[in-house]
Parts: structure tokens; C-alpha cells; sequence
């Protein structure tokens, strides 16, 4: 099914394009904000929602800043929200923990941000930080490390002290098939003009590589955030809005709603001829409903 391509749409109907829905999901970079700008007024369109009644919920697969964070963040570019409104592959992780009533440690390999997030909704963890075992590698470490026996669950996510030690210590765990394998998110890198930076993705896939095991998803594209919620609304009243076809566009579909992919950010939809290969290559779940250029069309 090729999307309804809405760039072109008279004002008008654009103006009412909202009207059918009750619930919007938003992504957060590269749709409503770009480092530390608003796009296209994106903010305004927001509030609008917000004045409207729309329930509005803002998905972020980025752990390396706290909710709170976001919030503060996202208030300064004067985005009406307040705390509900707002999720990240972090705070999601510590809500779905809750959720299972897991009450033993975590093993973390991620950012400080996340832990703060597990320690808000509950959840103890170890891990978090540098690990010096790299200095005592090899025999020292298999005569005095032991493994804590009160771990559960072992939660990946992007860390700047990933290291051999940490995956070391994650397999063995791992090694334990009750003991849950989570990742945060497995977006591959973020992209800036100058440089590229990985994310959690090949880092989770190194786990789990070493490990013989799967990670559960929990960011986009992953539909636990939408289970967690449970809305009553209609799903055809529900929209997610996304840049990136394999994340968000991806967690619209898990999720049984509606999809938008906007063009501000890293997925384009030039041509129908993408789209169609992407069919034939079985991935349907990649094409939105709609596509638009960018939500300042709205307004
Ligand atoms: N992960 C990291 C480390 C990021 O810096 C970002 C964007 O800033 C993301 C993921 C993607 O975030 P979002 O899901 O809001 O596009
Ligand atoms: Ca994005």
C-alpha cells in the first residue's frame, strides 16, 4: 500500500487532517526538535493538540538524557508538557521492570541517565560507570570475580565504557536463561554533519552474539510502551509520527495504529519506486500511511 503523500494537500484539508485522531505518539529528534531547535514550529502544532484535548505522547529512543531532563529541555522551546507526556527507551525499561513486579538487581551496561531512570521506578542495578577489570583481565579475573547472585536481568543501552569486562561479565550472566536480556533500544548510530556516533544497536548485537541469546526490545519499534498505556481509544484514532521508517514507523505498525513519516529528519520517501522494492523485500511494516515534508505544513 503506497502512502498518501499529504506535502501537496491544499491548506485546508491539512487544518483537519488532525481532527481524525485522538491520540498522537511523536518521535522527538529529527520531528519536533533538532539538537537544540524547534523544527518548523513543530511546537505550535504541538500546543494545539495539547489545547485540543489530544492525548500526546512524545517517544524518545535517546538514554543518554533523563526524562526530567527532556522535559526541561522541551519546556524551554516551549512545548506545553509536563512529565506525562514524555518517554524515553530509559524510562520505558524501569516501567516495564515495574510492570513484571521484578524485584532482584539488574546488570547494567548503559549511561548513567539510565540508571537514574531504573532507580526512579525502582530498580536496583550494578554496572553503571567505568570498569577497571580491564586492568585485571584474564587470570586474576577468573580467580576473584563472582558473579552476584541476585541479578535478574541484564539491561543494555548505549555506554562510552563499554567494554570487555562488561560483556564478560553480561554473558556469564546471560548464561542463566531466567535471567532477562533487555535492550533499551537498538538504534544503529546518530548522524551529525561532521561525524557519526554508535548507538545501542552494535553493542546490544555484540552481546548478544557472545551470548547465543535475543535481547526484548524495549524502545521503538517495540510496542510495550503502547501495551503499557493501555488506551481506549480506537486505534484508526491513533497516529504515531516518525523519522525514521525502521523505528518509528516501525513501532506504529507493532502497535496496530496509524503511521507519518515526516521528512525533517533521517528517512525520505523520494520515490514510489523505494517503496514498492521495500514491499517486494516483505517489509511492509517499514511504509507509513501518510508522508508529509514537515509538520509546519500543518499550520
Ligand atoms: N539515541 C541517541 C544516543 C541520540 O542522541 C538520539 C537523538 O538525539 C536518539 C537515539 C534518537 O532519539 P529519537 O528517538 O528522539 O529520534
Ligand atoms: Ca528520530
Amino acid at each position: 500500500k503506497i502512502p498518501v503523500n499529504l506535502s501537496n494537500y491544499p491548506k485546508e484539508s491539512l487544518q483537519k487532517f488532525f481532527d481524525d485522531f485522538d491520540v498522537i505518539f511523536t518521535d522527538c529528534d529529527g520531528v519536533l526538535i533538532k539538537e537544540n531547535s524547534v523544527i518548523d514550529s513543530s511546537n505550535l502544532l504541538i500546543n494545539k493538540f495539547l489545547e485540543n484535548g489530544k492525548k500526546v505522547f512524545m517517544v524518545s529512543n535517546n538514554n543518554q538524557t533523563t526524562r526530567d531532563d527532556l522535559l526541561k529541555k522541551c519546556q524551554n522551546l516551549n512545548f506545553n508538557f509536563t512529565i506525562d507526556n514524555i518517554f524515553t527507551s530509559s524510562s520505558i525499561t524501569g516501567m516495564y521492570l515495574k510492570s513484571l513486579n521484578f524485584n532482584k538487581k539488574a546488570y547494567v551496561i548503559g549511561s548513567e541517565e539510565l540508571g537514574e531512570e531504573l532507580t526512579k521506578f525502582g530498580i536496583e542495578h550494578i554496572g553503571i560507570g567505568r570498569d577497571d577489570m580491564s586492568d585485571t583481565y584474564g587470570e586474576y579475573m577468573m580467580n576473584n570475580y563472582k558473579l552476584y547472585e541476585d541479578v535478574g536481568a541484564v539491561i543494555v543501552g548505549l555506554d562510552k565504557f563499554f567494554n570487555i569486562p562488561k560483556m564478560l561479565k553480561a554473558m556469564n550472566y546471560l548464561k542463566n536463561p531466567e535471567i532477562l536480556f533487555l535492550a533499551t533500544n537498538v538504534d544503529v548510530r546518530s548522524e551529525f554533519p561532521n561525524l557519526i556516533f554508535p548507538d545501542a544497536g552494535p553493542i546490544v548485537a555484540s552481546i548478544e552474539k557472545a551470548s547465543y541469546r535475543k535481547a526484548t526490545v524495549i524502545g521503538k519499534p517495540s510496542s510495550i510502551l503502547f501495551d503499557l498505556l493501555k488506551l481506549k481509544s480506537d486505534k484508526e484514532r491513533i497516529l504515531m509520527i516518525g523519522d525514521r521508517l525502521s523505528v518509528d514507523i516501525a513501532f506504529g505498525k507493532n502497535s496496530g495504529i496509524k503511521t507519518m513519516l515526516v521528512e525533517t529528519g533521517d528517512d525520505k520517501m523520494e520515490n514510489v519506486g523505494e517503496i514498492l522494492r521495500k514491499i517486494e523485500e516483505n517489509e511492509e511494516n517499514l511504509i507509513p500511511d501518510y508522508v508529509v515534508k514537515s509538520l509546519g505544513l500543518f499550520l
